[in-house]
């Protein structure tokens, strides 16, 4: 066997069971690997109404194919969960070098099950896997416990998958990190693994990846580095990080601005790229194998939180902790509160979305200094949100209610339905900081759809929609069609999101950044089929790739079913839909444009061969996916999701 390690590491917590399960080749050919497997496990062994925080949920670590090779970014890890956020299918992917250390450990994937009797933390010295006592570690920042546990192995190389206080806390948007600094932030997988008393997966590997063609990937590899050296997306973002986006953000108008009351400010420049390269770029920081290296480390060198030190931040952390609380005016306050963020171990997108939406509350008299525990929450009060998020993720007074999510903080608040109207969340997550009436219909689409709840850029943003200044002709070149190379058209973006979904699908499972492909386009769909059958020795084909991502969306969307989120949950937040976006700043490219869903979503279904009633996949899409176990699954409810006592019930799934 060549690429796949062949085998899956499961790990009980409370009986302290450890077996190693081998991968068929069926199965790993149906399957890929990462998010695949993954999402396998979670169909199958996690019922679609138990707690999330039960002792008899997993949360798995998938590794890819082409995990650990020199294939471009092959260090990334999917987390996947049932949501302790939404309810439904959770995942979430982090970069770093751990992914790589468990291949060569000799694993493809990691199933954690049970809960242990006190905190633990498991280490995997090749084939040695034991669970040790983590009580000395519980309690500490990601940065602190890495290094204790470090110290106490005797080896600075180890790598680790690590939660902060948040997760151990079961905050449900806690995440989860890799090598410290690289988080897989969305849908609370940190809170999974803290039910289980686990802080960390300590790994060290002393073996290979096999590759059947040496010498043909290693040409392959050579071409697609050379290929970034040109790349205009790849270039930008090793330039000046994800944080390049934020003037593009303004000026285009959907830089979320007051939990998106507009999109676009004139301090905007304030945390941009470009002068956080000049002011507080310590150094950058690449994840294993990249031949981009978009990762930052930033450390604050003037006023009162000056020495403060961290990895980052990206686009979509600086944006949640800076201006969709309106605070713009200071960086520094910025990078301080992506800091906390980080250390205490949550969401960056979701903690942002909470408090924003809580600010709002406050704004409109939904709330009062009463509810918030005497909390002042004003715009633009950075030294309140400093406050608030150490408070969130100890769950103390307030940070205890925001520590739900936006969804169950308005139930715990017994607050009216029209207060909802401000939680901008879509199944229950909040949707990231990117406004779709400006950066794109398509990405609007994916979020209604989005088989993670709100998703977000690492799972469906169509980049080929923002492609046409960049890259000219590129949409032609992959989908047929030119028509959709900007951001706010509607043409032929149904089937760009069903496209890119499935490309995403399977490129997770191969378990590489999608930052270095269909986000940049150094690599393509053929590049990435020709070097996982260089590293296999098999024989698929782009139509089996695309397949594969197919099968993985149906299987996930089927998950959602069986809780009974379809078609009427399709939707994004009304802000969006009924607001037209104020104008922010003079040059603001798109003032008074409304997002119009509906009028993509009958397409969408039809591409998905998903009944437009339901929602659900057909019986014929899913037999002819091979899950006819799954059609079986969901015969029983098709009618069930129709009926009135349903449709009555409430909207939110979590
Ligand atoms: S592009 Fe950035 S996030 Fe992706 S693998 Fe490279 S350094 Fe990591």
């Amino acid at each position: 066997m060549y690429g796949w390690a062949g085998q899956r590491l499961r790990v009980d917590l409370t009986t302290g069971k450890i077996t190693k399960e081998p991968l068929s080749y069926e199965y790993r050919r149906k399957w890929m690997g990462g998010r695949g497997f993954n999402s396998d496990i979670i169909y199958n062994e996690v019922p679609p109404h138990l707690d999330p925080y039960d002792p008899r949920a997993r949360v798995c670590f998938g590794m890819g194919p082409v995990s650990g090779t020199a294939a471009p970014s092959t260090g990334r890890v999917t987390v996947s969960c049932k949501s302790p956020l939404t309810g439904g299918f959770g995942d979430s992917n982090m970069g770093g070098h751990w992914g790589a250390e468990v291949k060569y450990a000799g694993y493809d994937q990691i199933v954690v099950q049970g809960r242990a009797k006190h905190p633990v933390y498991i280490w995997i010295d090749d084939d040695k896997v034991e669970i040790r006592d983590a009580r000395h570690v519980w309690g500490k920042f990601p940065r602190e416990a890495d290094q204790m546990i470090k110290e106490e192995l005797g080896d600075e190389d180890i790598h680790m998958m690590m939660i902060g206080p948040a997760g151990e806390n079961m905050v449900r948007f806690a995440c989860t990190f890799n090598d410290v600094w690289r988080a897989a932030g969305r849908t609370g997988t940190g809170g999974v693994i803290g039910s289980k008393n686990l802080k960390a997966i300590a790994t060290r590997g002393s073996g290979t990846v096999k590759i059947a063609e040496p010498k043909k990937m290693m040409d392959i590899c050579n071409r697609l580095r050379q290929a970034f050296k040109t790349d205009p997306m790849g270039q930008g973002l090793y330039a000046i990080g994800s944080l390049a986006l934020i003037n593009v953000a303004n000026r285009d108008g959907w830089l979320p601005w007051k939990n998106m009351q507009g999109g676009a400010t004139p301090l905007a420049n304030n945390i941009s790229g470009e002068v956080h390269s000049q002011t507080v770029l310590k150094h950058r920081e690449g994840c294993y194998a990249c031949p981009i290296c978009c990762g930052r480390f930033t450390q604050i060198k003037d006023g009162k939180y000056a020495g403060e030190e961290f990895g980052g931040p990206e686009y979509e952390h600086a944006v949640p902790t800076g201006p969709r609380l309106g605070i713009i005016e200071d960086a520094n306050d910025v990078w301080h509160n992506a800091r906390l963020t980080n250390d205490y171990g949550m969401d960056g997108i979701e903690t942002g979305g909470v408090i924003s939406t809580a600010m709002e509350w406050y704004q409109r008299g939904f709330i009062t200094t009463k509810e918030t525990g005497g909390l002042e929450l004003e715009w633009g009060d950075a030294e309140t949100v400093s406050r608030l998020i150490p408070m969130i993720a100890r769950r103390e007074g307030f940070g205890a209610i925001l520590a739900e999510g936006g969804e169950r903080a308005a139930d715990k608040l017994g607050l009216p339905d029209e207060a909802r109207y401000y939680t901008l969340t879509t199944r229950g997550m909040t949707l990231p900081g990117d406004d779709p009436r400006g950066l794109g219909f398509g990405y609007g689409l994916s979020f209604s759809v989005g088989t993670r709840g709100g998703c977000d850029h690492l799972r469906s943003l169509c980049c080929l929609e923002l492609s046409g200044a960049l890259y000219p002709g590129l949409n032609t070149k992959i989908l047929g069609d030119e028509r959709g190379n900007k951001p706010i058209t509607t043409a032929n973006k149904p089937y760009m999101v069903f496209y890119e979904e499935n490309q995403k699908g399977t490129t997770d499972s191969l378990q590489v950044c999608c930052f270095t492909t269909h986000w940049s386009y150094a690599v393509l769909t053929p590049d990435q089929v020709e070097y996982l059958n260089a590293v296999t020795g098999l024989d698929f084909t782009e139509e089996e790739f695309q397949e594969i991502g197919e099968r993985i969306v149906n299987l996930e969307r089927a998950y959602w079913n069986r809780i009974m989120s379809g078609a009427r949950e399709d939707t994004v937040p009304e802000r969006f839909t009924t607001e037209p976006m104020p104008q922010g700043v003079e040059y603001q490219t798109n003032v008074g444009v409304v997002f119009p869903l509906n009028d993509m979503l009958k397409q969408y279904y039809k591409y998905r061969d998903w009944d437009p009633k339901t929602g659900f996949p057909t019986e014929r899409k899913l037999k002819q996916l091979g899950l006819e176990y799954v059609a079986k699954d969901l015969a029983p409810l098709r009618t069930k999701y129709l009926s009135e006592a349903e449709k009555k019930k409430k909207k939110y799934h979590y």
